[in-house]
């Protein structure tokens, strides 16, 4: 069985992955709290990235930037005159569209409309006959520009202290590029990754939580000598599928979306979506965008700092070129519940939900339990203490053997630790494995070596 959005978020929000933002007054639309379950599975997603892109990398370095930047980058990159969406409203129901995002559903994804003008979206509506999904009636208003960028103020006074939440983390890399060049003593080419918050104020957010105002990016800004960037390109690309399979993605679930030079970005020479099949139909999850020297280059242009790259080697000045993978956790987050989770056939009429997670993500490692709590549950305390000194675990004494380990199968717990009447007698305790079922007795000596080798 596949799971739909509404089976998986009330799946998610059973077992205190997902709720529901501000509940208790009503909720606010599109926004989710990640319960103790969710801030694990995220909080795993984000150090394997960061393992892989960053600490355990030997190209890239990491920071921290702030959310908050000088306006003025916003200026530099355009987004102040161009991070805009098109707005239409049905002039019925009332009910407010992105009209590149109307154009993609009504034809099912066939006709791609980012990046056309507001006058050949308007006219394709028209000449279609496009109708309103909500009402039926073909009756829009002509399309606004919107743009997405959350706008505050900073300090007391209101004169001219206009600030923006950031849209991407990348432009805090770009700000600090001579900072980490000089103080890292790295050369070209080597990467800048970065996780974060980021905000936009999607004019149709939904999806749960595919389309947020508020989510967290993973970014790498790769720099690297102009004319090499197409190999890098490839080289991202790749690392970053292989990334996914890691993560426990199927090869099925995942397709590569390379732009057409027509929908290239202008300052992109080479821009490729990876695409995962969502219940609503394949979209983006990760976009990898190589985006020449536009950033720094705009940068430099406006705060008048050189932002060139010495090469040691033959003492050429130049503005690297930068590869761009950019990735949504939230976006991953559920591409790894949709594709894992699953109800299992057992026999006999039997089913049991089965989160069948890679061991590293699961948001619990190991769960403890006592057969009976009555009697063996001190024994099981210290079993707990001690595994909690090299494992995120679990505690779990109520309730029947059976329908604990059930649960441990439905939150992805790799191994369920047992401890029963013969643990007293010979200090053993049992190990579940969560896909095969199968048990075996483990020495409490032995056991956190044992489980060390599993995970
Ligand atoms: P979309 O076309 O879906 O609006 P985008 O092309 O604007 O996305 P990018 O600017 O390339 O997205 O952002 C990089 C990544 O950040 C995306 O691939 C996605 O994973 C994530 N992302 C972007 N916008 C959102 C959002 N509103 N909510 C959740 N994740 C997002």
């Amino acid at each position: 069985m596949k799971y739909n959005l509404d089976q998986l978020n009330t799946y998610a929000k059973r077992y205190g992955f997902i709720y529901q933002g501000s509940e208790i007054y009503g909720g606010l639309a599109n926004t989710w709290d990640y319960g103790p379950l969710g801030v694990n599975l995220k909080n795993n997603i984000k150090s394997f990235w960061w393992k892989k892109f960053v600490s355990q990398n030997k190209l890239n370095v990491g920071i921290d930037s702030s959310i908050l930047l000088n306006p003025k980058t916003w200026e530099a990159t355009g987004h102040l005159s161009s991070f805009k969406d098109p707005l239409m409203d049905c002039k019925e129901c009332k009910t407010r569209y992105r009209a590149d995002e109307l154009i993609k559903r009504s034809t099912n994804s066939s006709v791609d409309a980012d990046g056309w003008d507001y006058k050949k979206m308007f006219d394709y509506i028209g000449e279609h006959k496009i109708k309103c999904p909500n009402c039926g009636a073909s009756n829009f208003t002509d399309i606004r520009e919107f743009n997405l960028m959350f706008k505050t103020q900073q300090g007391v006074t209101s004169d001219n202290n206009d600030v923006y939440l950031r849209p991407e983390t990348a432009q805090g890399i770009f700000l600090n590029f001579k900072n980490i060049l000089r103080t890292s003593r790295r050369k070209i080419p080597f990467g800048i990754g970065q996780i974060g918050k980021s905000f936009r104020n999607e004019i149709t957010p939904g999806n749960y939580v595919f389309r947020t105002r508020e989510f967290e990016q993973m970014e790498l800004e790769f720099f690297c000598k102009p004319g090499t960037e197409i190999d890098w390109f490839k080289f991202w690309k790749e690392f970053s599928y292989q990334f996914l399979l890691d993560c426990g993605l199927k090869e099925d679930s995942i397709k590569f979306y390379n732009h057409s030079k027509e929908k290239l970005a202008f300052y992109s020479n080479a821009t490729t979506d990876i695409l995962f099949a969502y219940p609503w139909g394949y979209d983006e999850l990760w976009g990898i965008s190589s985006r020449t020297d536009y950033d720094l280059k705009s940068h430099q242009e406006l705060s008048g700092e050189n932002l060139e790259y010495l090469d040691p080697q033959t003492n050429d000045t130049y503005l690297p070129y930068v590869i761009e993978p950019s990735l949504g956790i939230e976006r991953l987050f559920l591409a790894i519940l949709l594709n894992n989770l699953e109800e299992e056939e057992l026999g006999d009429n039997k089913t049991r939900t089965l989160l069948r997670i890679n061991k590293n993500l699961a948001p619990y490692q190991v769960n403890v339990l006592p057969l009976v709590k009555k009697y063996h549950n001190e024994l099981a305390e210290e079993v707990y203490d001690l595994l909690l000194k090299n494992f995120t675990a679990f505690y779990d004494e109520n309730g029947n053997i059976g329908r604990r380990y059930r649960r441990a199968d439905a939150i992805g717990t790799p191994y369920c630790i047992t401890i029963d009447n013969q643990t007293q007698e010979d200090e053993t305790v049992t190990v579940r494995d969560r896909d095969s079922m199968d048990q075996i007795r483990v020495k409490i000596s032995e056991l956190t070596d044992y489980l060390k080798k599993l995970l």
